[in-house]
C-alpha cells in the first residue's frame, strides 16, 4: 500500500514527522507538492519567495532522488490534487504538517471532508513548522498568550521533541504523473541579492553561524553594518530547516549568545500561536485602538517615499534599500521602518505590511502581520507609545554610518554622527548630495502622534 506525504511549510527531510510517520505506514510514499493559485491570491505570490520556494522544491527533489525516490509536483487545487493522486495511487493515509493561518485551517477542513468520503485518512501532524505546537501551551481561562515574557517561560519549561534524521530511502511508486519541478530562473523581478533556497543550503548556513557568528549574538545581533543575525529566517518559513532542530542545536551548544538566540526563535511560535487563536489579526487589530491613520494625497506621497527609500532619515531609507535589494531586511531596520511608517507618518501599518510582504523572502502572515501590529501598537507590545527615533537608532546601533553607507551611496562622503543628520551639512555641499530633505520633521511626526492618539 501507499501513504501521501503533502508537503506546505515543510520542504525538507530532515526532522520532519509526516514523513516519517508515511514511511512507517507504507512501503511506498509520495512525497507531493501543489502549487495552488489559491496560496497565491493568499498573498504568497511574491517573485521573491516564489524564486526561494523554487530553489527548496529543486534541492528537495534532489534530496529524495538521492534516497531512490523524487518529488512529485502537481498543479491546481490542492483539495482536488490531493484527492486525484490518492486515487491513482490507491492511497489509504495522508500526511501533512498543521499550519496556524485561517487559509491553512480550511485547507485541512476540505481535504479532511473530501478524504473521508473517499474512505481515506488525514494525519495532521503538529510541531512541525513551530518549536511547539501552536495552542499547545496556554494561559489559564485563554486559547493563546497575549504577553510574550509568560509565553516565553512556559515555551521554554516544556518538554521538546528530539530531532530525527532524515529518511535513508524513500520509494516512490513509478508510474505517477508529476509537472517539473519549478526554476528560479522562470521567476521575473527578483530581488538582485536574494539568498539561494533549499535544505542544503539552510543547514550549511545553521552549522557554518552557529560555530562562528552564535557567541557574539546576544552583544551584537542589533549591530546593523556587522550583520551577525543567522539569516536563517527564509529557510524557516519554507520549512527548509526544522525550527525545533534550529533550537535543539542552539541549545546543546549553550552560552549567552545561544540562549538569546534562542529566545527570538520563541518569538516565532510566539506569533504563530496568537495567529493560530486569532487568525482575523492578519488583517484586523488585535487591540482596537481606534486610530485615524493619516490618508490622501501627502499620505500617499510619504507612503511612496519611504517604499523607495527616500524619506530622508538615512537609516529607514538605508533599510527600506536593503529590503529592495536583498528581500531581507536586518530586524532592528524592520523595527525602525515600522515605526517610521505608523507612528512618524502616521500611515496604517497594513500599508507597510503590504509592502513588506510584497518583497520579503521571509515574509510570513504570523511574523510579518503581528510584528507589524506590535511596533504599531496595535498589537501584544506592552509599550503601545514607545516611538523610535531614527537618528537616535542610528547613532545607537549605526554609530560610525557603515550600514547607511552600504545602502545609501549619495551619502557615503559623509562621516558619522553627520551621516545620520544630513540636513545639518552647510547649504552649498549639502545640494550636491542629491538626497531629499526629511519629508517630515521629528517634532511634527511625534505631535501628530500624540495627537491622534488623544494624548494632548
Ligand atoms: P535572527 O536574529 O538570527 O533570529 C533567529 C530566528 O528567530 C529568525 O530567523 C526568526 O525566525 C526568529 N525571529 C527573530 N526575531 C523575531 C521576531 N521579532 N518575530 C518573530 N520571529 C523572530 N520575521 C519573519 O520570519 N518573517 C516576516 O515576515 C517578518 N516580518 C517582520 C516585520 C516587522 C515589522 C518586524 C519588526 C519584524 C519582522 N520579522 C519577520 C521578525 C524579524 O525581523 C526576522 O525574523 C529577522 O530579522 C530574521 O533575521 P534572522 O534570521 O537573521 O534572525
Amino acid at each position: 500500500n501507499v501513504s501521501i506525504v503533502l508537503f506546505t511549510s515543510d520542504l525538507r527531510l530532515h526532522d520532519h514527522p509526516p514523513l516519517r510517520a508515511a514511511l512507517a505506514s507504507a512501503p511506498e510514499v509520495v512525497p507531493l507538492f501543489v502549487r495552488d493559485q489559491a496560496v497565491d491570491r493568499a498573498g504568497f505570490a511574491a517573485p521573491n519567495r516564489l524564486a526561494f520556494l523554487a530553489d527548496c522544491l529543486t534541492d528537495l527533489d534532489a534530496g529524495l532522488r538521492a534516497r531512490g525516490g523524487r518529488l512529485v509536483v502537481r498543479h491546481g487545487d490542492t483539495v482536488a490534487e490531493v484527492c486525484a493522486v490518492a486515487r491513482e495511487t490507491d492511497a489509504d493515509e495522508v500526511h501533512m504538517a498543521a499550519g496556524c493561518t485561517a487559509f491553512a485551517h480550511e485547507r485541512e477542513r476540505r481535504l479532511r471532508h473530501a478524504l473521508e468520503a473517499d474512505g481515506r485518512r488525514l494525519y495532521v501532524h503538529d510541531g512541525v513548522v513551530t518549536v511547539l505546537p501552536a495552542g499547545e501551551v496556554t494561559p489559564a481561562g485563554s486559547d493563546h498568550f497575549a504577553v510574550f515574557t509568560p509565553y516565553h517561560r512556559r515555551w521554554s519549561a516544556e518538554p521538546r521533541r528530539s530531532p530525527a534524521a532524515a529518511p535513508r530511502s524513500v520509494q516512490v511508486p513509478g508510474a505517477l504523473r508529476s509537472e517539473e519541478v519549478p526554476s528560479r530562473t522562470a521567476v521575473a523581478s527578483v530581488s538582485e541579492g536574494l539568498a539561494t533556497g533549499g535544505e542544503t543550503k539552510g543547514r550549511e548556513r545553521l552549522t557554518a553561524w552557529l560555530s562562528r557568528h552564535v557567541d557574539a549574538y546576544e552583544a551584537r545581533h542589533d549591530d546593523l553594518a556587522g550583520d551577525v543575525t543567522s539569516r536563517l529566517s527564509p529557510y524557516l518559513h519554507f520549512g527548509a530547516v526544522s525550527a525545533n532542530e534550529v533550537v535543539h542545536r542552539a541549545r546543546s551548544r549553550g552560552g549567552a549568545g545561544a540562549e538569546a538566540f534562542v529566545r527570538q526563535m520563541c518569538w516565532r511560535d510566539f506569533h504563530h500561536q496568537v495567529l493560530n487563536a486569532r487568525p482575523h489579526t492578519a488583517t484586523q487589530d488585535y487591540r482596537t485602538r481606534h486610530d485615524r491613520w493619516r490618508q490622501g494625497k501627502q499620505a500617499d506621497a510619504d507612503l511612496r517615499a519611504w517604499q523607495a527609500g527616500l524619506t530622508g532619515y538615512p537609516l529607514v531609507d538605508a533599510a527600506m534599500r536593503q529590503l529592495a535589494h536583498e528581500g531581507w531586511m536586518h530586524n532592528r531596520g524592520r523595527l525602525l521602518a515600522a515605526s517610521f511608517l505608523t507612528k512618524t507618518l502616521y500611515l496604517d501599518w497594513r500599508l507597510g505590511a503590504r509592502h513588506f510582504l510584497g518583497l520579503l523572502v521571509d515574509g510570513d502572515i504570523a511574523n510579518n502581520q503581528l510584528n507589524w501590529q506590535w511596533a504599531a501598537g496595535t498589537g501584544t507590545d506592552t509599550r503601545p507609545n514607545r516611538v523610535l527615533n531614527p537618528v537616535l537608532q542610528a547613532r545607537r546601533y549605526d554609530p560610525d554610518g557603515a550600514y547607511v553607507r552600504r545602502w545609501v551611496p549619495e551619502l557615503a562622503s559623509l562621516e558619522a554622527p553627520l551621516i545620520h543628520e544630513p540636513w545639518k551639512v552647510p547649504p552649498l555641499d549639502r545640494a550636491a548630495l542629491d538626497y531629499p530633505d526629511p519629508i517630515v520633521t521629528l517634532a511634527d511626526g511625534l505631535g501628530r502622534f500624540r495627537r491622534a492618539r488623544g494624548e494632548d
